[in-house]
Parts: C-alpha cells; structure tokens; sequence
C-alpha cells in the first residue's frame, strides 16, 4: 500500500480482504483467539511467533487500523490506545523511567500538561517545559544527562502555535533523544512530520481522524528511524525478565520502540482501544483527506471575514497572513492547517458569551475538531473559575472564542457569524 499516495490510504491500507472477504473492515468483537496446540500459543507469549491471542495485546480490526495510520504516518508500526491520553502517557513511559527527564514545549493540550506535570511528576519523572518558539540554542540549554525525550505539538491546542518541528527534532538528536509530537490539530494529511525529523507521533483520534465525535481513542506511531543503541535506553537493548530475556533492539531491528510499546505497556496498563471503537475510527480515516481539505477552505473564510469585522477584537489562525506562524505553517503544513480559529469579540467576557449564545448553526460543546462547526467560550466554561488576570496567565485572553469550523457550507457558517455578532 505504501507506493499510493496518502488519500489512497485513508481508504485502502491496513486491509486487504482475499477471495470471498467482507469487503468492508470487520469488527472482530473477540477476546480470545484458538491455537490447535499449547506449543503454538506459547511461541505467540515468548513473542517468537506473530498471531492473535488476546485482544488486550492485538486484535484484527485494531491491527488493520494501526497498519493504515503507520502508512499515512509513513512509519514502521502504531498501537492505537482507549484515548490520546493513554497514547501520550505510553509513548513518554516506553523510553522514560522514574529518575528520568523530559524536555516539552509549553505550549501543547491543557489533559497533557496535567498528565505530565501532575501524574507523571508523582511517578518520579521530571519535566522541563520550554516556549514553543525557543531557538536551538534555548533547547540545548535545558537538557540533562537523564533526559529521554523531547514532546512537542505540531499545531496546538488551543492556542494555534506552530512549532518548528527541524529546530526541535535537531535539538534532540545533538543529545541522543527522539523527538514525539502529538500532531491531532493537523492530521497527517496536512503535516507528516517524519519528514522533518520527528521520531514518534501521537494523535488524539477523537479529533479529526475520527471526526463524527463518536468515539475517544488514540494512536502511537514509531517511524523507525531513531536508533536506541546510544546507551541511554537500556529497556530496549538489554534483556526484557518478562519476554524470557528477549532485546528489542535485536528482536525487533526497526520495530523495536512500537513492539515493546505493545508488549510491555498495553500488557501492562490495559489501555486497548474496543474493535468497535477502531471500526468506527476506520470509517472516519476513509474520508479524512476529503474532510480536512473543506474544514481548511472554510476556516480560511471564516478567518479571513473575522479580521475585516468591525466587532472583532483579534483572530488567530495561522492561515492567515498575519499570522506570527504564517510562514512555518506553509513550510510545515503547505496544504492547509486545521479547522480551528480562535478570535476575540470587542466588549470583552460579557460579549463573548452573547454572541456565542446567539450562534444557530454553531453548537456550545467542550470537543473540537469533528464535521459539525462548533465553539467554546473557555473564560465562561472551562475556565469559568479564573479571574482575568487569571486567564491572561493561563494564556487565555477573558475575550477569546475557539471556534472549531465544520465541513457545512460555508455560507451558512459565516450567515451564523454575521446574526449572531449583530447582537453584540
Ligand atoms: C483532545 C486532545 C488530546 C487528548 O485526547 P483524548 O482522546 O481526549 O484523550 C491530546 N492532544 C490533543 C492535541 C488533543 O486535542
């Protein structure tokens, strides 16, 4: 599958059916999988044989989901997870240890920061976090002869931050460390970050990938180009007690990363996606690029009609030409960046939620990033227990509305703009 190009893939990798097949996925709601004898099954525990034996570890509609992100991606192998949580915590956890550190930019989802800053911190990892517009050079400063790993997001959530992924992906390399970036906001349609040095990507599925809001998941993908015999990542070149001392690195070759991702850490935290999950997830990745192409169209008119309204304060999309990220999102992302503007009202919080309140087309909800347009007021919502200075220091400004734009016709989106912000 991998010499189609990747709209192809959205519809055709990962499964192949032979003569006389479903021709569409199959949901293989099975636990457990039969072996005519316990010397087979016990090939597939020692990891000598590859097949199914528990849905906990592998499943077939999960693999053929994970085969056709890898190939999206362009990498070597992925695990999908219950959420983009799960995936963060298992990418960070697979190479970093208790005593270890992390080198991550400031400016990525508010459920990874708890998870990294709170959660991850208690298990005795330290964390570093830098500005998304640090240098090389202010990278290079903060890193420590134990850190593992560098995180990053590719576009941010919500704050539509650009990173530049070569200064990072260079940065971690000159310390023998991969760099793994969470790229939900831009999907691989619109930024493949293997091509610019990034080792491990995450996703959140929820979001665009699986983009009818109906199901939570995740996704680690390993592009195999890292090499881990530096000596600062043991658990994959020396022998793993649980595996009858198999080594990755040796077992595994390109691999290695993702299949320990697997058989260690998904043995061990549970935190499988269901096979109707990844069904429901393969549906959404079918129509992906066709999605993602009509949400950038729309949010670029959309973007483009807020900053000529005299009602409006600001607009923040890095589409825009008069964006601070204007050049790295074409550098990076040269087809288009997501579907997410944020913007502020003139008249500040009260405004905000009167024009919010007065959207038809668009729905109040916290989710972001599916076919329907909706939005979110963060200064009356999620953050509605925060003053104003408050929210300035948790970089949300008391005006600001994330829009997140669907793929209706666009007219009807900016009709919904215009009656509502006739109200303020
Ligand atoms: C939503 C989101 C997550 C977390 O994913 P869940 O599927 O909600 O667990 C991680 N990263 C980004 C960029 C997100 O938008």
């Amino acid at each position: 599958m991998s010499n189609y190009r990747i709209d192809t893939n959205c519809i055709h990798a990962g499964y192949q059916p032979g003569n006389g097949d479903p021709r569409v996925l199959p949901i293989v709601q099975s636990t457990t999988y039969t072996y005519e004898t316990a010397k087979n099954m016990g090939q597939l525990f020692d990891l000598e044989a590859s097949g199914f034996f528990y849905t906990r570890l592998a499943n077939p509609t999960l693999d053929a989901v994970e085969q056709k992100i890898a190939a999206m991606e362009g990498g070597v192998g992925a695990l999908v997870t219950s959420s983009g949580q799960a995936a963060s915590l298992i990418a960070v956890l697979n190479i970093c240890r208790a005593g270890g550190h992390v080198v991550c930019s400031s400016a990525i989802y508010g459920g990874t920061f708890n998870l990294f800053y709170k959660t991850m911190k208690e298990m005795g990892i330290d964390f570093t976090f830098i500005s998304p517009d640090s240098t090389e050079e202010q990278i290079h400063q903060v890193f420590q002869e134990n850190t593992r790993c560098v995180f990053a997001e590719t576009l941010t959530n919500p704050s539509l931050v650009v990173t530049d992924l070569e200064v990072f992906s260079k940065a971690a390399h000159a310390h023998g460390v991969p760099l793994i970036v969470d790229n939900t906001f831009p999907t691989p349609i619109n930024c493949r970050p293997f091509e610019f040095g990034v080792d491990i990507v995450i996703h959140s599925t929820t979001k665009y990938m699986d983009g009818h809001a109906v199901q939570v998941g995740g996704v680690v993908v390993d592009s195999g180009n890292f090499d881990w015999s530096n000596g600062k990542f043991p658990e994959l070149t020396e022998p793993d007690e649980s595996y009858h001392g198999v080594v990755y690195t040796e077992r595994f070759g390109k691999a290695a990363y993702i299949v320990k991702a697997r058989t260690h850490l998904m043995r061990d935290l549970g935190a499988q996606a269901a096979p109707q999950n990844a069904f429901l997830l393969n549906l959404g990745l079918e129509t992906l690029a066709l999605r993602m192409e009509r949400h950038c169209s729309n949010a670029l008119a959309v973007a483009t009609y807020l900053q000529q309204h005299p009602k409006i304060a600001w607009v923040n999309y890095p589409g825009l030409e008069s964006s601070k990220y204007y050049s790295l999102a074409k550098k990076y992302m040269p087809n288009g960046t997501c579907g997410v503007v944020s913007f502020g009202v003139k008249g500040g919080r009260e405004a905000a939620v009167t024009f919010m309140e007065a959207l038809k087309l668009a729905s109040i909800v916290t989710h972001v990033a599916d076919l329907r347009t909706c939005v979110l007021h963060p200064a009356s919502t999620t953050h509605r227990q925060l003053n104003d200075q408050q929210l300035k220091d948790a970089g949300v400004s008391p005006d600001l509305i994330r829009f997140s734009v669907g793929i209706e016709n666009p007219q009807d989106i900016l009709d919904d703009l215009e009656q509502a912000l006739q109200t303020v």
